[in-house]
């Protein structure tokens, strides 16, 4: 099943690739970025990387001809609910009876994105809510009510998939990623959002040298920390190991952006023919550049950057 599904969703494995700038100070460190963008073309990389082993559960779980309803959760543009209702696409198309239903935060039926008119030629039915209901993502009794209005037949089973797509078993996806790893980092840098991704990379490496370094990509100092602790056993915790989140670089909150950083991902993409976006890869690589300019490897360093994909996202307005 495991190599099925990646056959299935035409899943690459993805290239780990010398990074060559000339920023200050970048000539006695070595950059290497892990490109899990070219994962593939729709579904954004570290999205795949948390929702394979979510996806393996659910179809491993229930016999073939059990229809299938999975819920998630997401805003407008959420790279989590475009990549997992392409997923449910294809297996559909495998003759898999998967429904998918996205629980969108606002109400975009008079003006959809991108993201949401590509959801809706796969086939995801969507049910717009306020924000307010959009809160009780994660409560018991909200979900219960979500499933039983959704279960109307006998035959099926139901799923919910967190916000994001972080849950437990993503956490697997990333030490996948760390296992493809070639060579060998002092540092891995990732941006910080939901915290799935990082916890991920943390679990991972625990055995090894490695310090994680995540870039938040929104305001949250404190929280974030106490989000990738929750995600870890409390042996990780935050006080005393190898990982650290840095804060100074969301631009004033999430999928804010500004002309230095807007400028900064245009000339990034054009020199190092690797291209990046304002909410996520954007904010990394920005980080990445200061740090390095002042001096918070030491010599030597050999650093890892993850690109995560989410250039879909990059085809919408994000201030809204
Ligand atoms: C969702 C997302 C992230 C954030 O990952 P978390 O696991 O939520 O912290 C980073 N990069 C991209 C491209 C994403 O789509």
């Amino acid at each position: 099943m495991n190599e099925e599904i990646e056959n299935v969703l035409n899943i690459a494995h993805s290239p780990e690739q010398p990074l060559h700038v000339d920023w200050v100070n970048s000539s006695d460190i070595s950059v290497t970025v892990k490109r899990d963008d070219l994962l593939h073309a729709i579904i954004s990389g570290n999205k795949w990387r948390k929702l394979k082993y979510a996806l393996l559960e659910i179809l491993t779980s229930s016999e073939v001809n059990k229809r299938l309803e999975i819920i998630s959760f997401g805003g407008g543009f959420s790279n989590h609910i475009h990549a997992l209702a392409y997923c449910c696409h294809q297996l559909k198309k495998q003759g898999r009876t998967v429904s998918f239903t996205a629980i969108i935060r606002g109400d975009y039926s008079a003006n959809l994105t991108p993201m949401l008119d590509d959801i809706i030629s796969w086939g995801a039915k969507i049910e717009y809510v306020d924000r307010l209901t959009y809160k009780k993502r994660n409560d018991q009794a909200y979900l219960d009510s979500l499933k039983s209005k959704l279960i109307n037949r006998s035959d099926s089973k139901v799923f919910i998939i967190p916000e994001g797509g972080s849950q437990h078993s993503a956490l697997l996806g990333l030490t996948e990623l760390i296992d493809e790893l070639n060579g060998e980092y002092d540092y891995i840098l990732c941006p910080v959002a939901s915290g799935g991704t990082m916890a991920g990379l943390i679990r991972a490496t625990e055995q090894l040298a490695t310090k994680i370094v995540g870039v938040a990509v929104l305001k949250g100092r404190d929280y974030l920390e106490q989000l990738v602790a929750e995600f870890l056993p409390p042996a990780c915790d935050f006080n005393n190991s190898n990982w650290t989140i840095e804060h100074d670089f969301h631009f004033g909150g999430y999928a804010k952006k500004n002309h230095d950083l807007i400028k900064f991902c245009q000339e990034f993409s054009a020199d190092a023919k690797i291209v990046i976006e304002p909410v996520y890869s954007g904010k990394l690589f920005f980080a990445l550049k200061h740090l390095i300019t002042h001096n918070y490897f030491p010599s030597d360093s050999r650093i890892l950057v993850i690109h995560t994909g989410g250039l879909q996202g990059a085809r919408g307005d994000y201030s809204k």
